[in-house]
Parts: C-alpha cells; sequence; structure tokens
C-alpha cells in the first residue's frame, strides 16, 4: 500500500505581507487580527527583533509568532563605507545571485536606492548591470529586506527618509512585487514612508507608467537621448516604445497627479553632451513639468563610452540654465567605494564605478 506523503505548506513570507493580508493571515489563524498592526508596528515600525520583548502579546503569543510566518531577510554579505558617508550593501538573494543597495546622505534626507532584479534585459548600452542579463525578479520581501537589513545596520536614532528604484533592473519590469514592496515600506502601522518620498525610475516601459500614477508615487525617466535615433542606439527600448509615447505617458501621470517628472540624463562624450544636444533636450522636455538631473557618465570597464570633460558638462548644463530648464547636476560621491545608478552590477563582484547621489 502506498502511503501519500504530503510536504508541509510553507510559511507565509512575512516580509511580502501587505498589512490587511498579514491581518487576514493572523485571523485565519485563530487569532484577533489587530495582532496584524501589532505585529507590523513592532518589526517595522519600532526595530525590534526580539518576539520576547514584544510587551503587549500575551505570553502564549509571543511563543506562537515565531512559527506562524517566515521572517526571513536577504542575507548582508558586505557593507562599504565611504568618507563621505555613501553606503553599499550586498545581499545574498540565492542561488549564487547577489543585488545591491545604495544608501546616499545628503542634507536633511537619507534616501535609499533600491534594486528590482537581479541584473536586466533592457540592455541600455551605457549601463553595467545591463550587462548582466536578467537572471531574476526579485519578490516583495526581497526588496522590503533591503530596506529593512539596511535600517537595522544605521546607528540609533537615524532613519531612511526617500527610496528611489534606481538600483539594479528595471522597476516597471517587476510591477506586483515593487508596487506591493511600496505599499508595506508605506503602511502608517509600519515604517510610514510618505508616497511622496519614493521614487519609481523607469528606462521607458510606457504602457506601466499608469501604474506609477495610480500608486501615488513620484516618477522619474532615464531619457539619456534627444531623438529617437540616438536614443535608440544606447536604449534599445526606444525602439518599442519611441520618444513621443514615452513623453505624452509622462504628460499624462503630471495631468493625474499634479507632480513633475524627472529627467535622467547621462552625460557621454561625443554622444548626448554637445551644445546642440542641450538646446534639443530643453526642446523635447517643455511641453512636460519637469527637472533634469544631468549624470556625467561614471567610467566603467568595457562601456565603451566616456566621460565629457568638466569644462563641456559646465556649458551643457549653462545652457540648460540659459534656456530656462530646471536642471540640477547630480554630485558623484564614494569614488572610494563602488555602486551607481544604473552601473550596479554583481556580476563578478569586482571593483565598482563611484556612487552617484541623488538630488
Ligand atoms: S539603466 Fe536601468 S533599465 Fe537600463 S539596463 Fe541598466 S538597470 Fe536596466
Amino acid at each position: 500500500m502506498e502511503i501519500a506523503q504530503t510536504l508541509p505548506e510553507p510559511k507565509p513570507k512575512f516580509f511580502s505581507l501587505t498589512l490587511p493580508e498579514l491581518t487576514e493571515a493572523i485571523k485565519s489563524l485563530g487569532k484577533p487580527g489587530f495582532r496584524g498592526q501589532q505585529l507590523y508596528r513592532w518589526i517595522y515600525g519600532m526595530g525590534m527583533q526580539d518576539f520576547e520583548k514584544m510587551t503587549n502579546f500575551s505570553k502564549e503569543f509571543r511563543k506562537e509568532v515565531p512559527g506562524m510566518f517566515d521572517f526571513q531577510l536577504p542575507e548582508v554579505l558586505t557593507v562599504h563605507k565611504s568618507v563621505d558617508g555613501t553606503m553599499k550593501m550586498l545581499f545574498n538573494v540565492g542561488t549564487g545571485k547577489s543585488v545591491e543597495a545604495v544608501l546616499i546622505p545628503s542634507p536633511g534626507r537619507l534616501t535609499i536606492c533600491l534594486s528590482s532584479e537581479v541584473g536586466c534585459n533592457m540592455g541600455c548600452k551605457f549601463c553595467y548591470t545591463g550587462k548582466q542579463k536578467l537572471q531574476r525578479k526579485l519578490e516583495t520581501w526581497e526588496i522590503v529586506g533591503q530596506f529593512v537589513q539596511a535600517s537595522r545596520a544605521l546607528p540609533p536614532g537615524q532613519r531612511i527618509t526617500n527610496i528611489v528604484f534606481m538600483g539594479m533592473g528595471e522597476p516597471l519590469d517587476n510591477c506586483d512585487a515593487v508596487f506591493k514592496s511600496i505599499e508595506i515600506l508605506h503602511s502608517t502601522w509600519g515604517l510610514n514612508v510618505s508616497r511622496k518620498r519614493v521614487t519609481v525610475s523607469t528606462s521607458g516601459i510606457v504602457p506601466m507608467i499608469p501604474r506609477v500614477t495610480q500608486a501615488g508615487v513620484r516618477l522619474a525617466v532615464s531619457l539619456n537621448g534627444v531623438n529617437d535615433q540616438v536614443r535608440t542606439e544606447i536604449m534599445p527600448i526606444n525602439k518599442r516604445w519611441p520618444l513621443e509615447q514615452l513623453l505624452e505617458a509622462c504628460r499624462e501621470h503630471c495631468r493625474e497627479t499634479g507632480d513633475m517628472v524627472t529627467f535622467e540624463y547621462v552625460l557621454l562624450k561625443g554622444v548626448t553632451d554637445s551644445i546642440q544636444d542641450a538646446r534639443d533636450l530643453h526642446e523635447l522636455t517643455r511641453t512636460v513639468p519637469c527637472k533634469v538631473n544631468i549624470i556625467p557618465f561614471n567610467e566603467h570597464p568595457g562601456s565603451g563610452f566616456t566621460r565629457p570633460p568638466e569644462k563641456a558638462i559646465v556649458a551643457f548644463q549653462n545652457e540648460l540654465i540659459r534656456l530656462g530648464t530646471h536642471v540640477l547636476r547630480r554630485r558623484t560621491m564614494g569614488r572610494d567605494i563602488y555602486a551607481a545608478c544604473g552601473q550596479l552590477t554583481t556580476a563578478a563582484n569586482k571593483t565598482t564605478p563611484p556612487v552617484v547621489s541623488l538630488n
């Protein structure tokens, strides 16, 4: 006679659950739903890791909680601190894969740059991550987990104030996990991060931009080319969704939210850095309520691009200012560690390009 063997059901991942989901899960285990709010408050709001110290739980519930959920977080492999305060964390996400998050301090704020995928399929030519093809999309707990682990690494009293999805991967290629993680990070019972302090940056997956609008978070677009020819050359996604479609989606986002879009523009010597490019950039973006972040390229091995000389960078920025574009230049930080917007890679975990701060 054959005996059927059933494997135990895996426990729900705590760091993948929104508060309503957690409440339902707790109720389904025969416990009062309000325990969900309490657990959220302890773990996210107060950073408590010891269930025995959760004093508003009964002794019985304190013992039961660890068995109810899987509290796994991505394991921290390394932490690199820059002399300027920037901190890069490398996380193990299993099967020999890893992703990075970067903490960037600036006056009055502490921003975390989160990864959404291991590798990326968008193939932007100037990007280090793009060289590492998409290997896997991160799950919600792995995105939330980067934030939680980084918070735990901070000195007491310091907290992360802003979130940008500009790390490894294209966030709009992994919408479900990204937007669910935003709901969790936003919960007033948990971390309470304001939606207006969350920015999702895309290379231009036009049909998914309304998800950013619906989530009430800020939109950043990696623009980088002033016409379809140049943009398609350096960002293959432009072939699928050319500039006019992308800009119209941005305008729609602005109409719906009343927000501005942030356009990121990488300065590549001889490709995107001429004075005429600055003028075309002004023309292109002036129909969208926006600010433009210019990012002098940080060279990395095998990119085939070079950083323009300082004189050309300043001239480009000055031309935009003269024309009336709201333009900011990103400060490059953390040259002594290794992480950059669109340049994170864990392919071989070798030396990395410098950090770019977020304005
Ligand atoms: S810039 Fe962003 S979207 Fe483009 S390849 Fe790199 S990670 Fe992917």
